[in-house]
């Protein structure tokens, strides 16, 4: 049978906007596909809750694929091997407590089984801003990335959710948006953006796992901007507090829902 160009287009068409309609209304919206943000999307996922994440790239992964530097081998700590094993990806023993993994295989991999599980990915779509009703985040403002980066004049699309988590990494997008506009009221130190401090590998990793919190009402963030919120330090290319912090969140959540 040949090919016809017009039902290529019109299954694609078809899919995404089933897709699209189908996750309108979520129990959580993560935005930032970055490690945390896939581990946290894939273990709410096994517990059987709607999950959907908005990552701006056209690509998954956030600053996973380079590893160090652009060395695409990422360092883990043996706390995190479980949910290595859990992805089924591969790692090696480097010296004691110190493991290593292919960053293109770990990435890939988290992205496969995460989807398969039923975690719903959108690429190319930014987050711009929150619903909030009126103390509390029930939602998503989105419009696609090119959008943004062209500075066309088109107005967003919004998503409903029960939480949101924010997984931007050192950006804090979605916390910085809601701190200009909750004045003080998030729950760090200040009432605002405690801020990253320097590098110190050891501390920080600990300190995003006990970071990895609720910041305004319906707002929870994990992975590195846990730390950029809450004022922990930075640590690296060191990945497991990354896992471990998407999971926790994922755990937390799976419980209040
Ligand atoms: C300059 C630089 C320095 C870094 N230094 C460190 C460091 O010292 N220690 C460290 O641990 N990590 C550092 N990282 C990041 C590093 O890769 C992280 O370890 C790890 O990838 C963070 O994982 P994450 O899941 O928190 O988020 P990330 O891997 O950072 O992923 C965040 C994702 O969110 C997406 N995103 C951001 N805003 C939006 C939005 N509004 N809408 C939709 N998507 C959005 C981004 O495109 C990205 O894919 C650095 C990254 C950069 C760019």
């Amino acid at each position: 049978m040949a090919l016809d160009e017009i039902v290529i287009s019109r299954a694609i068409i078809d899919r995404y906007y089933q897709k699209l309609t189908d996750n309108l209304e979520t129990d959580v919206a993560i935005v930032g596909g970055g490690p945390s943000g896939i581990v946290a999307g894939y273990f709410l996922a096994q517990a059987g809750k709607k999950v959907v994440l908005f990552e701006r790239k056209l690509s998954i992964g956030g600053g996973m694929w380079g590893g160090g530097m652009l060395f695409n081998e990422i360092v883990v700590q043996k706390a995190a091997l479980p949910i290595l094993e859990t992805f089924g990806i591969r790692y090696r023993q480097y010296q004691e407590d110190y493991y290593t993994a292919d960053a293109i295989e770990a990435v890939a991999t988290l992205t496969g089984v995460a989807v398969r599980a039923g975690l719903t990915i959108f690429n190319c779509v930014t987050v711009e801003d929150v619903l909030m009703r009126p103390e509390r985040v029930e939602g998503l403002v989105i419009n696609w990335s090119p959008v943004e980066m062209t500075g066309l004049h088109v107005d967003p699309l919004t998503v409903r959710s029960r939480f949101v988590v924010d997984t931007t990494g050192h950006a804090t997008e979605v916390v910085k948006v809601v701190e200009r506009k909750v004045n003080g009221k998030l729950s760090t130190a200040t009432g605002k953006i405690d801020g990253e401090k320097s590098m110190w590998a050891d501390r920080a990793e600990t300190d995003t796992l006990a970071n990895t919190l609720e910041v305004y009402p319906g707002l929870y963030v994990a992975g590195m901007a846990a730390n950029a919120t809450f004022g922990g330090p930075r640590m690296g290319p060191i990945f497991g507090g990354m896992l471990l912090s998407g999971e926790k969140v994922a755990k937390d959540l799976a419980m209040r829902l």
